[in-house]
């Protein structure tokens, strides 16, 4: 973040002010984190706000201190858009253009009040009066720690803020081990530790909480796992009959992705859900090494992302969907065969 950024959010930030702090639609680990930490440090800081998710997130990080008061934009729509209506601050955390919060979109172009981004996805839209956009990071929740270092205030890093902050480096870094972890980012890690960050019962807490129906809905998954040694690709898709037969709740899939990656010799990995009531296959890639798979969404799935994680969508039917990716390995052959 340059020094006009910082000192133009320290003037905003000498007034009184009213501020919505907005994820990207089906949040993660490190957007629930980042917006969470980030509204309890600007509370703390005597300011007025709340956090408004655009939809619903998975059980396994509704433990996050300050997830009570989260606004759910479809659930609470007449407060959340209250809120809205009244800020006079608006913070974007963990997405960089708009079409990234669903229906909220149209009620937030309509706002005139100045926005602050802070995100660490590929090319950002110019929405934001205050962007702090950073790709090398590695989550948006190191983001916000570096955020209230620039102002000043890394003192100030209660236990409920470091809880949050820990919780989406280490979802957004695969538990410490994507590219994107640096010496920093363990430090970082390290401070919120001794700052309070319950490191131990948060792994608990994200990644052992299953139920036996998710765990089943992954043998399924595996199951259905198509491998393209010579592509060095293996995907996975998951219909609609599957999800229902399994009782899929949300999150349910969250990481059966990168089960495609533990294979040797396999860089890139896809998974195909298929998602009857919004009529699209929604689909993951990931990637090992340099396939740059924001890259491969963007262009042939209306996605994007990272190099190594990207997300994107489809229109057509799970099994044509599949037709047509397997059509595209051929013209990545050059970046995908060994
Ligand atoms: P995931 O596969 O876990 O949903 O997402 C992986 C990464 O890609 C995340 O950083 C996420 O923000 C991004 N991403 C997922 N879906 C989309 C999408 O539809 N459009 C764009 N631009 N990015 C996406
Ligand atoms: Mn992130």
């Amino acid at each position: 973040m340059n020094l006009e950024s910082i000192k133009a959010v320290q003037q905003l930030l000498s007034q009184p002010q009213k501020i919505v702090i907005v994820p990207h639609k089906n949040p993660d680990g490190d957007a629930i984190g980042s917006t969470l930490a980030l509204c309890h440090y600007l509370v703390n800081r005597g300011q007025e706000a709340v956090v408004v998710a655009p939809n619903d997130y998975p059980k396994f990080l509704k433990w996050m201190p300050g997830n009570e008061n989260i606004l759910n934009f479809e659930k609470q729509n007449s407060q959340a858009k209250e809120k809205i209506a009244e800020a006079t601050i608006v913070f974007t955390l963990d997405f960089n253009h708009l079409g990234r919060i669903g229906q909220m979109q149209s009620v937030l172009e309509d706002l005139t009040v100045p926005f602050v981004m802070i995100d660490h996805h590929q090319a950002p839209s110019d929405y934001a009066e205050i962007m702090y956009s950073d790709v090398s990071m590695s989550s948006t929740c190191e983001m916000v720690y570096n955020f209230i270092e620039f102002l000043g205030d890394v003192d100030k890093v209660t236990s409920e803020m470091a809880n949050c902050l820990y919780t989406g480096i280490m979802t957004d870094t695969g538990s410490f081990k994507f590219r994107s972890t640096t010496g920093r980012t363990h430090r970082i890690i390290a401070d919120l530790i001794d700052k309070g960050a319950e490191n131990t019962q948060i792994h608990h807490k994200i990644y052992d909480t299953n139920t036996p129906g998710r765990l089943h809905l992954l043998g399924c998954a595996l199951k259905n796992m198509v491998i393209h040694d010579k592509y060095r690709t293996a995907y996975i898709t998951l219909s609609q009959d599957e999800l229902d037969m399994y009782k899929y709740q949300k999150g349910d899939t969250e990481g059966f992705v990168n089960y495609g990656l533990t294979l040797e010799g396999i860089i890139f990995a896809v998974i195909f859900i298929e998602n009857k009531e919004e009529g699209i296959i929604k689909i993951s890639f990931r990637s090992i090494g340099d396939f740059n798979v924001n890259e491969f969404a963007r262009t042939y799935f209306e996605g994007g992302g990272h190099n190594n994680a990207a997300g994107g969508k489809s229109d057509r039917s799970l099994k044509e969907t599949a037709v047509y990716f397997e059509s595209l390995l051929e013209n990545h052959q050059d970046q995908l065969q060994a």
